[in-house]
């Protein structure tokens, strides 16, 4: 299916080895690595092409922000946004997520509204829409999900009422795999006219993501996960709300006018865009989705679905072994608990077999708590993983149970 020495070639980082061990890199989820392609573009960027966009006559300014730009329409096209206004360059998923808890919820969320979240959030979308909601008076209401990881989707219709502003939901889980029925969601929330922000922290580089046929209003994401360097990500907004919604930080770019009287906004979507952007990463991202593109997320999602499927049934065979997300649509993340053993010690071990896991709450401390541990040992595929990667990690969970039991 995949040429995988091929596409692992492509990856200077996985040839190395840790304490002497070829680097087995499970930590997908918490950011995944950069081809080649994206470092070059960095350098050429850097060593070529560097200036200051939109304001400037010069040869080199005009030449970067027709590169800017057309990373905007790049962007467009990989989501199948309507128009490029509707894509605002952020810093990431977190950004994107707080310029619409403040924006949106300065204009629409009052005293006594509510705003429906899911109990599988990401500290990022839950944080910034309880800090609205403290400013306004405004409630939070959770929708519960199962032991398996699914969520219960009758009780997320008896949590929608009149007062209800805003859903915002998570794509995929990062600490249980869930991929959560967002198209029903958005469905149901739009029968009440109520919007939908979608977290796509980690939706973007496993599923074919097209917010049109989605219909969400947002759609939020980070340029570290989808092979794109740090420091950059997306808010995809519908046009008409996001003309509705006041600017976020204020500053250069985002204006048309400035007296000391009166300022006038920009047109979208850099009335959303105070300040120098990151053009650099902007066009970092920008080759990385092309990446991505030319194997196909297609590809991707099946070669790692049978990744997947390896992982659960080689770790299953070991005792004791507790799995946290069972759910029916999953994305190639485990998480899991091996007996009574702390996940930072059994990680810990799992390292020194050169296998970077991420142990811990996964910035998901509410749906610890809900499971009642302290976290969990996460292993999160990407198409450059292999099995035999993963039979490398069977040998350190085995000797990490070994040791601490
Ligand atoms: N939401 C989810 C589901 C995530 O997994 C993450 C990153 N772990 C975020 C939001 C936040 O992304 P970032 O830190 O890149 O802003």
């Amino acid at each position: 299916m995949l040429d995988i020495n091929k596409i692992r070639a492509d990856f200077p980082i996985l040839q190395q080895n840790i304490y002497g061990k070829p680097l087995v890199y499970f930590d997908n989820a918490a950011t995944n690595q950069k081809p080649q392609c994206v470092i070059d573009t960095l350098v050429n960027y850097y060593t070529h092409e560097n200036s200051n966009i939109h304001r400037g006559v010069h040869y080199l300014s005009q030449k970067a922000t027709i590169a800017f730009e057309n990373a905007r329409e790049t962007v467009k096209t990989f989501i199948n946004a309507k128009s490029s206004s509707e894509i605002i360059f952020t810093r990431g998923t977190t950004e994107s997520i707080n310029l619409v808890a403040q924006s949106f919820g300065k204009k629409f969320i009052n005293q006594g509204d509510e705003v429906i979240i899911s109990a599988m959030e990401h500290h990022s979308n839950i944080v910034p829409w309880q800090m609205i909601c403290e400013e306004k008076g405004a409630f939070l209401k959770v929708i519960p999900f199962f032991e398996n990881g699914e969520l219960d989707l009758d009780a997320f219709e008896n949590l929608i009422s009149a007062k209800t502003r805003i859903i915002a939901i998570t794509h995929v889980s990062n600490a249980l795999g869930t991929i959560n029925p967002i198209k029903e969601i958005i469905k149901k929330a739009h029968a009440n006219n109520i919007p939908v922000l979608i977290d796509g922290a980690q939706g973007i580089a496993h599923t074919d993501v097209d917010v049109q046929e989605l219909d969400c209003d947002f759609y939020c994401f980070s340029g570290h996960k989808i092979y794109a360097p740090m420091g950059i990500g997306i808010l995809y907004g519908k046009e008409e709300l996001l003309n509705q919604m006041p600017p976020y930080h204020g500053g250069g770019e985002m204006i048309k006018t400035v007296t000391f009287e009166k300022t006038t906004y920009n047109d979208l979507p850099f009335k959303f865009e105070a300040g120098t952007p990151n053009v650099g990463d902007v066009l970092g991202m920008e080759k990385a989705l092309q990446y991505v593109k030319e194997i196909g997320l297609e590809n991707i999602a099946k070669y790692e679905d049978n990744l997947l499927k390896y992982a659960t049934e080689k770790l299953s065979e070991i005792e004791d072994i507790r799995f946290f997300g069972t759910a029916e649509h999953k994305s190639a993340v485990i998480s899991f608990l091996i007996g009574n053993i702390h996940p930072f010690d059994a990680g810990t071990i799992i390292d020194h077999f050169g296998v970077a896991v991420r142990t811990g709450h996964h910035c998901a401390q509410p749906l610890m708590d809900i499971y009642k541990i302290p976290g969990t040992i996460r292993a999160s595929f990407a198409f450059y993983n292999t099995k035999e990667e993963i039979d490398v990690l069977i040998t350190a969970v085995k000797k990490a149970k070994q040791m601490l039991e």
